[in-house]
């Protein structure tokens, strides 16, 4: 696949590097998703780029990710400040979501978990960049079941 990667929380306040808040749980629609989307006006899949909120058909599939999962965010005990702040929030697609949950944090062994909202900035840049290939890129067992719908012949 030939595009690039564009780090959507370069486009939130303060370039992604200080925390916006917590948004809160609830629904992501009426709730944290409005939140998010008021706070840093990013209207695009985090992962495809493509838009969420442009007309009504784009904006029934908006879902909203975490950057720094929440399974790795708990294991490695990180501060909730961080990881529940909309500065670890990203809009994205059903299809991307799908794809998106795969990610395993290998940590190296002078690990520490973040300190400050900078360190935390740094490692959400690394993850999710990671989970950007991860996503765009189809693993061998779907890149061969989409080999065979990409043979059924439309004629
Ligand atoms: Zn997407």
């Amino acid at each position: 696949m030939d595009e690039s990667f564009i780090d959507p929380f370069e486009h939130y306040p303060h370039h992604g590097r200080v925390r916006l808040g917590h948004i809160g749980k609830g629904t992501a629609k009426p709730e944290y998703g409005l939140r998010l989307y008021k706070l840093t006006l990013w209207r695009w899949c985090g992962f495809c780029h493509r838009d969420l909120v442009g007309n009504s058909d784009l904006w029934r599939n908006l879902q909203v990710d975490e950057a720094v999962p929440v399974s790795v965010a708990k294991a490695f005990e990180f501060s909730s400040d961080f990881y529940e702040d909309a500065f670890n929030r990203v809009l994205v697609c059903p299809a991307c979501n799908a794809f998106g949950n795969r990610y395993q944090l290998i940590p190296s062994s002078n690990w520490v978990p973040p300190q400050t909202d900078e360190d935390f900035a740094a490692l959400r840049y690394a993850i999710f960049r990671e989970r950007w290939e991860l996503v765009r890129r189809l693993n061998p067992a779907d890149e061969e079941l989409w080999g065979k719908w990409k043979s059924v012949s439309s004629t």
